[in-house]
């Protein structure tokens, strides 16, 4: 209801103007409570009323649910067999504690939310007790706010990632609990070393009791649903960079390893998130393992994530990422991770090397712009974008041996980062490259500000029109899950519970 009011356009036509409709203008639900109200209170029945109108009770039973909005006519005859002016028959608050019960109970039973339950519609009548209404609301009230809380706003994920992070970097990227419950997994299915054999993955999802369906109809938003009665989980068959089939199924069997419950806000839905991730690269690159692994390669001064990648046969980002688990706890070594698209944004990040992200007020990386001196920018344009790139960038926080490489798997190209400070380049394959950048942000002198001849040409010409990082951030769908639409989820399993 914005603009003039109802009874700004009934005085108007009263007064001789120009009649205005009434369409839009009137609160039905608030116009046939304060009938309702007034009539009682003159201790008239819809009868008596209706004949005073010339009305049958039907139609002004109609007027008194809300359900049908009255002709000017009719608001006069009506306001003069009440003994009111019409003003007093549109106003807008309600008569009285009871009315307001009503009136708020109709208009909750109207909400989608509400409705959404799909219980019967409670005839709010006389009988019904205000407590009983005052319940019904604080249920209703309680109902709208988990639903909100379930919605993350941008706000609230930036500063739940920049939490996120912080925890991070205050355990070096390593959590023994993760590892310890992965570990327990792999030694229940007989696992010893090297890649993770898809039979063996099977034996896993059979360790926790669940058997795997695939599907092509699952629900967009979603990359796997768990039927938890059924004890099945239902997969896409498609390969997409990280998110494969078999770390799909693994992040699943994390959530249930870990004991996750439905997550209470964005904050523990990420926190979980990333814990379920954190197992699935735990199970498919064995701590004990990969340490042993590394340990060697280290001493060899050939530590490489691409051979990570290889001798566990995953996705490069998940060997880059699985690296920053293991080396600060195992190989005494601080180090930065980021992946980042072809324009600069960062999508991930971490560090535990003193570098410094760009960052918004709240701390997040995320949705950023990186410096185009660091690595996972020039890459974009070396000779070969899909090979890997060595660099040495300096910074205003000191000099960092930089890996970067755009992972080909991927639909869309990403360039993930691994860096350390220099002293720890001697550890790594690629040091003696000679690629070296010079990196003043986050001053930006060193690549936002354009070259002088073309600033002078166009000062005050261009007006370029910024892109919302809106794919890293956007406000989220409501619901329990982020960015999950539960009623397909739910549809979803009611189709498949019953074909199969
Ligand atoms: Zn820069």
């Amino acid at each position: 209801m914005g603009g003039f009011s109802v009874y700004d356009s009934v005085m108007a036509s009263l007064l001789g103007e120009e009649p205005l409709s009434l369409t839009q203008e009137l609160d039905l639900i608030a116009f046939g409570q304060r009938l309702r109200h007034l009539r009682k209170q003159r201790g008239l029945t819809l009868s008596d009323l209706g004949s005073r109108v010339s009305r049958a009770p039907s139609q002004l039973s109609l007027l008194e649910n809300g359900k049908r909005e009255p002709k000017l006519s009719l608001l006069k005859a009506l306001a003069t067999a009440l003994g009111v002016p019409v003003e007093e028959l549109l106003r807008r608050q309600p008569p009285n504690r009871r009315a307001q019960l009503e009136i708020a109970l109709e208009e909750a039973q109207r909400d989608p939310i509400y409705a959404g339950l799909g219980l019967p519609r409670l005839k709010v009548s006389a009988r019904v007790p205000n407590d009983v209404l005052e319940h019904l609301l604080g249920l209703y009230g309680e109902l709208r706010a988990r639903q909100a809380r379930g919605t993350a706003t941008p706000e609230e994920a930036r500063v739940a990632n920049a939490e996120l992070r912080r925890r991070q970097r205050e355990q070096g990227n390593y959590f023994p609990d993760i590892e310890k419950a992965a570990a327990e997994a792999l030694e229940a299915v007989g696992y010893r070393t090297g890649a993770l054999s898809q039979s063996m993955i099977q034996s896993l999802v059979t360790h926790f009791g669940y058997t795997v369906h695939t599907a092509q109809d699952l629900p967009r938003s979603v990359r796997s649903i768990t039927d938890l009665r059924n004890r099945r989980i239902y997969v896409k068959h498609e390969q997409l960079g990280m998110h494969t089939p078999r770390t799909i199924l693994l992040q699943t069997l994390g959530h249930l390893a870990l004991g996750h419950d439905k997550p209470r806000d964005f904050a523990d839905f990420l926190r979980q998130r990333t814990e379920a991730n954190y197992f699935a690269a735990a199970v498919l690159v064995p701590e004990k393992a990969a340490t042993l692994y590394l340990q060697e390669a280290k001493s060899d001064r050939a530590l490489s994530v691409e051979d990570l990648r290889d001798v566990f046969a995953v996705s490069y980002e998940m060997a880059a990422h699985r690296f920053t688990n293991l080396a600060t706890h195992h190989l005494g070594l601080v180090c930065h991770f980021v992946r980042n698209d072809a324009g600069g944004t960062i999508y991930k990040a971490y560090e535990n090397d003193g570098i410094v992200f760009p960052a918004d007020e709240q701390g997040a990386i995320e949705g950023q712009r990186m410096c185009l001196q660091w690595s996972g920018r020039q890459v974009f344009a070396s000779p070969d974008r899909f090979s890997v790139y060595y660099q040495y960038s300096d910074s205003p926080t000191g000099t960092y041996f930089c890996v970067a490489h755009v992972d080909p798997s991927r639909e869309r190209d990403f360039a993930i980062t691994l860096g350390v400070p220099y002293k720890e380049s001697r550890w790594f394959r690629g040091r003696e490259t000679t690629n070296r950048t010079k990196s003043n942000c986050p001053s930006g002198d060193c690549c936002r500000r354009p070259p002088a001849e073309l600033a002078e040409r166009w000062e005050g010409y261009a007006w370029p029109s910024a892109r919302a990082n809106s794919h890293v951030l956007a406000a989220l769908p409501p619901g329990s899950f982020p960015g999950v639409d539960e009623a397909d989820v739910y549809t979803f399993l009611e189709r498949h519970a019953t074909t199969a």
